[in-house]
């Protein structure tokens, strides 16, 4: 079966995961599609939660297995994917599924559902803001960052290809007007194309 699903995506540090929390706790049809990766666990996450934490062995076995809808090495040798598993039990369960992928996910997952989704680019203010917002969370190294704001520069350039864009500036518009964009799609069909 396939059911709606809403994809967020977004440069690392854009505030992705703050907007995906906050549309979570408003709308009880929404589930997050918890994803696999191979980075490591951060202090504040959980196994099962936030991701399903694994081995590169692991990770590439799931490939293997045909386990994933999509998948991306989104950072040097650090890997990131969606479970067709993870989906099917969302939809089974009459939900719409909530992603937080990177850019290229978010094309992909488009691709292949079409008008069932909706895709929502978060627009950080500029580069600079970005790589302090980073730093303000500080769960990544120096170097770490470094490599998130280069490809954030590349990532930028891909806002066009999404139905919606959301500016993160201040962060209470942001959620507003994240929620109009939801509260369209889930009840009235409106904005994906
Ligand atoms: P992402 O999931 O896209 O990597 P996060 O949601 O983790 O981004 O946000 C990155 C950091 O920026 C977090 O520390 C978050 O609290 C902060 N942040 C998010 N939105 C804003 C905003 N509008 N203004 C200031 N800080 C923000
Ligand atoms: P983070 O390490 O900050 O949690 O995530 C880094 C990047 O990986 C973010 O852009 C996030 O959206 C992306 N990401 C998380 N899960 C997936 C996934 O399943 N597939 C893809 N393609 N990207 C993902």
């Amino acid at each position: 079966m396939i059911g709606k699903l809403i994809i967020i995506t977004a440069p690392s540090g854009a505030g992705k995961t703050t907007i995906a929390k906050h549309l979570l706790a408003e709308y009880p049809l929404l589930e997050f599609s918890v994803s696999a990766t191979t980075r490591p666990k951060r202090i504040d996450e959980t196994e099962g939660r936030d991701y399903y934490f694994m081995t590169r062995e692991e990770f590439r076995e799931k490939i293997k297995n045909g386990d994933f809808i999509e998948w991306e090495e989104v950072y040097n040798n650090t890997f990131y994917g969606t479970l067709k598993s993870e989906v099917e039990t969302i939809w089974i369960s009459g939900k719409v599924v909530l992603f937080d992928v990177d850019v290229k996910g978010a094309i992909n997952l488009k691709k292949k559902f079409g008008t069932n989704s909706l895709t929502i680019f978060i627009k950080p203010p500029d580069i600079n803001i970005l790589k302090k917002r980073l730093e303000g969370r500080a769960t990544e190294s120096k170097e770490k960052i470094h490599e998130r704001i280069n490809k954030a520069l590349y990532e930028m350039e891909y806002a066009a290809y999404f139905d919606k864009i959301i500016l993160n500036n201040g962060l209470s518009e942001a959620l507003q007007k994240a929620a109009a964009i939801v509260e369209g799609f889930l009840f009235h069909s409106y904005g994906s194309s």
